[in-house]
């Protein structure tokens, strides 16, 4: 018995410093590893009886794999290169000799590993994520097999990607991969006992601090620990183990905080790789998981983004079996209740809902429950409508961390609630330890309770443990880890929870919790609003594709019993919108590859879409169309909008030839036109002496200079000019854009101090149209070095804005490209369009916070006012501004290099609007004009029959935007209609529609009626009330 012959009269260790080393030496990795207990973990190692690769550069499934022919392959051969799929076949023989041993496969690359046996996956293997051990047996018995062949399926990329020099560079794509180690080892658990619990009294010794005695009796404990254990002799083992064990049993008092840990592993749905990619990231993390459960019952994990299961559940059957029976079990915890982990800031109203609808309804299907907490830990930003969504779509609760990203202000709370611009508050917790990916380290749980910043208001928190991007989630020894501190004097009480345990418990802590109101601005990556214009403009586009396709579906089948709602088209459609609005492919945070990916979904949803558009209007309008061989005089009109619009449309003869007209439509339905109406006064398009192009249409009168800058906008009711004295409006600047790291990702502030106005002609403004219905001039600017600039400025009868068509041949590196309209409005504050409502944010920059706010999102318009007078700005799709004292600026292009060098690069154009007004933006109509210049007007040849105008739809209110009409799901006979007050007012509504409304009902988002949510069908129509940015969906029962 040496260890009592160590372990009794021994002197005790003088000095702090020696034995805290003395006690690291004897678990290092590095130091003395041929004495130590380190150097003991592993026993005997065998190599594999064969080892033999194939390698594709497609990601193939498993039976077509094995089918392969493989050939020798050795440890420190190399593999690739990037992207470049290699499977192995390997052959284990397990020596006869370690019966009774536990025995793990070991193997070791730099790429992400999946093992297969007997056709499943069994275990994720990623170096970067701690996991290099597939276990075998834990003691090996003479009746298992002894021979095995096992498969490993290796993916030519790392846990980041393969960033060429830094984590967010672009790919290297000629990157190698090597396998460094492929063995059969013998695993000495009781050592491996032994050094988690001297990782934790050296880490307690050192963290505590010598101010705290706890910091001593867990030095002097480990220090013992190393008198008793002789590492050649296991038996001294148990005895060192139960000193740690009497130590870690000492226990808190009751006021100590509970720390809730949840086992998590953050996936990107594509980054630094390419969607597929992530597919297989989801399998090999989430087989790891289903491992650690088999042997940890009481391990659980949080697990979000419906789009990752189903691509689990669709590529890998038996995995995800085995997934649903840990569902069952409550370890494996479906959370967040959207598609995917989306932007929070640039989706829209709609987009938003149905992130939740198509996400809790999966959850519902798939695993008989809706989740009760949103999960988004990793966003840039949440907005203020936010809270009134969850809320209609089930859930009170929201978590995520990424205000601890923000780079001036620190966020004041950890847990509050969150409350949007309707009043509509939800249970906010941001995990105290400002991390998503903890390792279960005694510096982590310090940390959680020292951060939290709302200490004597709650006393529980959130501790989300693993490694995310196919590092595969948590580890066990980050289990065993917390087991040690469940409840250890001196450190917070660890216990492995829920989200939903969590929350209740925050819950009835909340009385004395504060409350935020508004935006949760991230102060960072400002840069994304602007980003990738090509995906911003597929995400606009295409919202507006779906949103026409299901007005016009909607009012087919409302008025045809033989039309068919493209149901699962549109499902598929939608999916396809709402997976690119993931947290870094809409803020285009991602690579060149997942660009490509994103930009050819939207290709396919303005494909599809245009068909389902076609399809619908043919059924809605079937006998106003033009026969094949019609004459075709006349023109039919359509408007998915809610309200009448009168607008100039192009359309085109019979000889092709293409005309304008002014036409007039009804709100949501048709017109047929034939004689085109004449405005009540025709657009004036005049050259002055000095080359400047006056025009001016009855409604606003502008003057342009020959860079087409604007020198005078006039409303002519009120004579009111708009610009300032001397300043010029539809300035183009530049500006030199180098952030500090996160290249695609962040603007910073002193972008600002480089500005520099775009003033280099190329050439100079003419007319391009005379006028009558429309006048328009056009020039063309260098940009920069390399980029040209071409704009065509449009001014149509009766329009109140001016509209700006731009080209952009974009050619830069790092620069910054805005354009400003300095306006003579005095206001503190610039109002901005956010999901179904606005939000006010300051001109100014007084404090820090507002400062921080240097550049900002918007959606479709942002306005300045007066009282009595404003100017708002348009755009068709664009999502940064700012507006700093009186200059409104619009974001334009951006040329990141990071971590695609291609960003932006080529090709592009958009449109944006000024429209100065009388009033407030309200009562001029600004929202209506944004959602015009946004939503054109579908211009169809028709033939000559005689219709009168028709309208499905149309609302009392101004201030009531009837957003989405769509199909009910699972209610082929019903429709549901979406509607907003977007005033920010009281108000009363009343909607009336031409369609056979049999019954309406109140529904929530999800679109389950609510209680006594019955409204009765009334003369006037349906009666609303709203209070300010309220949502509403009403469910309509059509008759058959
Ligand atoms: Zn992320």
């Amino acid at each position: 018995m040496r260890s009592k012959q160590r372990g009794c009269s021994m002197a005790a260790p003088k000095h702090r410093r020696t034995a805290l080393e003395r006690v690291e030496k004897f678990i290092s990795e590095t130091y003395f590893t041929d004495c130590n207990l380190r150097g003991r973990l592993f026993g005997d190692r065998c190599p594999p009886a064969s080892l033999s690769c194939f390698q594709t550069s497609r990601r193939i499934p498993y039976d077509e794999a094995v089918g392969q022919k493989f050939s020798p392959a050795k440890v420190g051969d190399s593999f690739g290169p990037t992207w470049e799929t290699c499977w192995f076949k390997v052959e284990l023989s397990i020596p006869p000799a370690w019966a009774g041993r536990e025995v793990h496969f070991v193997w070791e690359s730099d790429g992400e590993g999946m093992v297969w046996r007997d056709a499943q996956p069994v275990q994720g293997l990623t170096k970067e994520g701690e996991k290099t051990s597939y276990i075998l047996t834990r003691s090996l018995k003479e009746m298992e097999p002894h021979s095995l062949t096992l498969y490993v399926e290796l993916a030519c990329n790392g846990l980041f990607g393969a960033g060429k020099g830094s984590m967010i560079a672009p790919p290297d794509p000629d990157r190698r991969f090597t396998l460094s180690k492929a063995e059969l080892v013998i695993f000495n658990r009781d050592v491996y006992e032994l050094l988690v619990d001297l990782e934790i009294l050296l880490d307690m010794a050192q963290l505590l601090g010598e101010e705290n005695q706890r910091s001593f009796q867990a030095l002097y404990t480990a220090n013992q620990m190393v008198n008793v254990c002789d590492v050649t002799d296991p038996s001294t083992f148990p005895a060192a183990h139960d000193l740690a064990a009497a130590i870690f049993s000492q226990r808190n008092g009751e006021s100590q905080h509970t720390i809730h840990a949840v086992g998590h592993c953050h996936i990107d749905s594509a980054w630094l790789w390419p969607y597929e990619e992530t597919i297989r990231k989801c399998a090999r993390s989430w087989v790891t998981v289903v491992r650690l459960m088999e042997s940890n019952p009481e391990f659980t994990f949080a697990c979000s983004q419906a789009q990752q299961f189903e691509w689990v559940r669709s590529w890998y059957p038996g995995l995800y079996a085995q997934i649903q029976d840990f569902v069952a079990k409550g370890q494996f915890v479906p959370v967040g209740g959207t598609w995917v982990e989306m932007d929070g800031n640039l989706p829209s109203g709609e987009s938003m809902v149905r992130q939740f609808l198509q996400g809790q309804r999966f959850f519902q299907q798939q695993f008989g429950r809706i989740c009760s907490e949103f999960w988004l830990p990793d966003t840039f930003g949440y907005s203020a409508q936010l809270p009134q969504l969850m809320r209609g779509c089930g859930i009170r609760r929201f978590l995520t961390q990424k205000l601890s990203w923000n780079l001036v202000n620190a966020f004041p709370n950890h847990t509050f609630f969150w409350e949007g611009i309707d009043g509509s508050r939800v249970l906010t917790h941001f995990p105290p330890g400002d991390s998503y990916g903890m390792h279960g380290r005694v510096e982590e749980v310090l940390k959680t309770v020292k951060n939290n910043k709302d200490k004597g208001l709650v006393n529980h928190s959130a501790f989300l443990f693993g490694f995310g991007d196919g590092g595969g989630g948590p580890t066990q020894k980050m289990l065993d880890r917390m087991k040690r501190m469940s409840d250890t004097d001196g450190l917070p009480r660890v216990q492995i929870s829920t989200p939903d345990q969590l929350f209740s418990i925050l819950e009835k802590e909340s009385s004395q919790l504060c409350t935020w109101v508004g935006e949760l601005f991230l102060e960072l990556h400002n840069g994304t609003y602007t980003t990738q214009a090509q995906i911003k403009k597929g995400n606009r586009e295409c919202e507006r594709i779906l949103h026409d396709v299901e007005v016009l579906s909607a009012l087919a089948l409302a008025r045809g019993s033989t039309f068919q709602y493209p149901a699962s088209q549109l499902q598929r459609l939608w999916r396809l919108l709402l997976l690119n609005q993931f947290h870094d492919v809409l803020p285009g945070s991602c690579i060149q590859l997942v660009v490509e990916d994103a930009l050819r979904y939207y290709a396919e949803i303005r494909r599809a879409g245009a068909g389902l558009q076609d399809e619908a209007i043919r059924s809605l309008c079937r006998d106003l169309l033009q026969p094949e061989a019609g004459s075709g005089e006349s023109t039919l009109v359509l408007n998915t909008l809610p309200w009448e619009r009168t607008e100039v449309i192009t359309r085109t003869g019979p000889a092709g030839t293409e005309t304008l007209a002014l036409v007039t439509v009804p709100s949501m339905g048709y017109a047929i036109v034939r004689e085109p109406v004449l405005p009540a006064q025709p657009v004036a398009v005049r050259r002055q002496a000095d080359g400047s192009i006056v025009m001016e249409n009855g409604v606003i009168a502008v003057c342009l200079d020959v860079m087409g800058r604007l020198t005078s906008l006039r409303l002519l009711d009120s004579q009111r000019e708009s610009l300032p004295d001397g300043c010029c409006a539809n300035q183009f600047a530049l500006f030199d854009d180098v952030p500090l790291y996160w290249d695609a990702w962040d603007v910073m502030d002193y972008h600002l101090e480089t500005r520099k106005p775009v003033t280099s002609l190329l050439k100079p403004l003419e007319i391009t149209l005379a006028g009558g219905l429309r006048g328009s001039a056009s020039f063309t600017l260098r940009v920069g070095e390399s980029s040209t600039l071409t704009q065509e400025i449009i001014l149509d009868a009766m329009s109140p804005y001016l509209r700006f068509l731009t080209q952009v041949e974009w050619n830069e590196a790092h620069k910054f490209l805005k354009v400003e309209f300095p306006v003579q409005v005095r206001s503190t504050n610039a109002t901005y369009e956010i999901q179904f409502g606005h939000l006010q944010r300051p001109t100014h920059w007084n404090t820090s916070w507002d400062w921080a706010r240097f550049e900002v999102w918007f959606h479709k318009w942002l306005d300045v006012s007066e009282h009595g007078f404003g100017v708002a700005l348009l755009n068709d799709c664009k999502y940064g501004a700012s507006a700093h004292r009186n200059v409104l600026s619009l974001s334009l292009l951006r040329a990141p290099k990071s971590p695609d060098a291609t960003a932006d690069i080529g090709h592009q154009q958009f449109t944006y609007a000024v429209m100065p007004h009388q009033g407030s933006f309200q009562d001029a109509g600004v929202i209506q004009h944004a959602y015009n210049l946004n939503f054109p007007l579908h211009v169809v040849p028709a033939s000559s029959a005689q219709c009168p105008a028709w309208s499905a739809f149309s609302v009392s209110s101004p201030a009531v935007v009837l957003e989405t009409l769509k199909q009910a799901e699972d209610r082929p006979d019903a429709v549901v209609v979406r509607l907003y007050e977007a005033h920010g007012s009281t108000v009363v509504a009343w909607l009336q529609t031409s369609l056979p409304v049999k019954e309406a009902m109140l529904c929530d988002l999800l679109e389950q009626p609510a209680a006594e949510g019955r409204l009765p069908l009334e003369q006037q129509g349906i009666r609303l009330s709203f209070t300010p940015f309220h949502v509403l969906s009403v469910l309509l029962v059509l008759r058959q």
